[in-house]
């Protein structure tokens, strides 16, 4: 996969990239990822990117030459991936989202800055905007970086067989389940006895038991999309009448 990030701050991206598991997977030629200046392409005297909004107000806008004459380049003649603005405003990312877009053979990113982008720029160059949750930063770098890593360990090869996306929270539509390594036993704390066993068929159901039980406390509106065969339901019926009853006991208190 090509990924370019077009910025008026590409050494936010640059050095990031080039670690751990992304930087092995831009060695082996698996994807390679670009940060595009954006102010080289700005046609003003200074080579200014921003300017005061129209209409008033705080901050400065992001302007729309030096942006689509970015893309313009990047893009070339016959780009075939996604456009994406990394905006509050967006649809926020997902592991659905990230499965999607790491089909994608080339993803472009535009990271904004001060107010944002002038509308015009967006009109013009992106198929989608993409927000990184329900909170504002003050670039778009750190969200396209988070977009990037989590895309980039989907694309087959990126991670080692050491390190399987499967199984993972949100992967099987549960959050995971809790992980041991050695020692066994540290500051009195023991493994759980059933992951020492050797028995697969009863790791495998303590660890689905483990995760119906964190995802029913931590996150239950995502059990409504699972399917549950009959003694995962027992099992989910029994941590709900429990909490039940623990809290027909604290109001009884
Ligand atoms: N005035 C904009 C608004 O209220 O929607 C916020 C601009 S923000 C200070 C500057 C840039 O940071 C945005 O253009 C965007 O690229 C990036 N950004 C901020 N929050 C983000 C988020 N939650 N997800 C993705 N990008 C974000």
């Amino acid at each position: 996969m090509k990924i370019k990030v077009l910025t008026t701050f590409p050494e936010m991206i640059r050095p990031v990239v080039s670690q751990s598991i992304l930087g092995r997977a831009m060695e082996n030629g698996l994807i390679s990822i670009e940060a595009i200046d954006i102010r080289p392409y700005a046609e003003n005297k200074h080579h200014n990117t921003d300017d005061y909004p129209f209409g008033g107000g705080a901050g400065m806008v992001m302007m729309a030459q030096p942006i689509v004459s970015a893309f313009r380049e990047a893009q070339g003649e016959d780009f075939k991936g996604k456009r994406i603005y990394m905006s509050p405003k967006g649809q926020t990312l997902t592991q659905k989202k990230a499965e999607e877009l790491a089909k994608e053979p080339e993803l472009i990113f535009l990271c904004g800055h001060y107010e944002g982008v002038d509308q015009r720029a967006i009109d013009l160059c992106i198929d989608e905007e993409l927000s990184i949750g329900d909170y504002v930063l003050t670039g778009g770098e750190m969200a396209a970086l988070v977009v990037i890593d989590a895309v980039a360990r989907l694309i087959p090869g990126v991670l080692g067989s050491e390190e399987s996306p499967v199984d993972e929270s949100f992967s099987s539509g549960l959050l995971e389940y809790p992980q041991y390594t050695r020692p066994r036993s540290f500051e009195g704390m023991e493994v759980p006895e059933v992951l020492l066993s050797g028995n697969h068929a009863l790791i495998n159901k303590w660890r689905r038991e483990e995760s119906i039980r964190i995802t029913y406390e931590r996150r239950p509106e995502m059990l409504s999309g699972i399917e549950l065969n009959k003694k995962e339901r027992a099992f989910l019926d029994a941590l709900i009448r429990e909490k039940e009853e623990g809290d027909n006991n604290h109001a009884d208190d």
